[in-house]
């Protein structure tokens, strides 16, 4: 049982916190809760982001995702991967945000 923290992790301020992202990412935790990611990784995506398969909102729990739809991620899609690549914006990059890419989508 996963139980998102108000705010949620990785939106300290009611938006998303690249270092909070970063920090899930390298530490595998989620984006809600904070707690310990397990399988499978949920993301949430604008109708974009799913058709690219890059994603900028942190991994987070299935149940957490599910949850966040309802505040900070409002109409996104959850899409559920075993794995994902986290890809930092290299200097000088249009993109500043780390973008993740589902590798296995379930
Ligand atoms: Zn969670």
């Amino acid at each position: 049982m996963t139980v998102l923290t108000s705010p949620p992790f990785a939106w300290p301020d009611g938006t998303l916190d690249v270092r909070r992202v970063v920090q899930c990412a390298l530490s595998r935790v989620c984006g809600g809760c904070g707690q310990s990611l397990g399988r499978p990784i949920a993301f949430l995506g604008t109708p974009d982001e799913v058709a690219r398969n890059a994603f900028h909102a942190p991994p987070l729990h299935q149940e957490c995702a599910s949850q966040l739809r309802n505040t900070v991620a409002v109409g996104h899609t959850v899409v559920l991967t075993a794995g994902f690549e986290f890809i930092r914006p290299s200097a000088g990059a249009v993109e500043k945000r780390p973008i993740f890419v589902p590798n296995s989508i379930l």
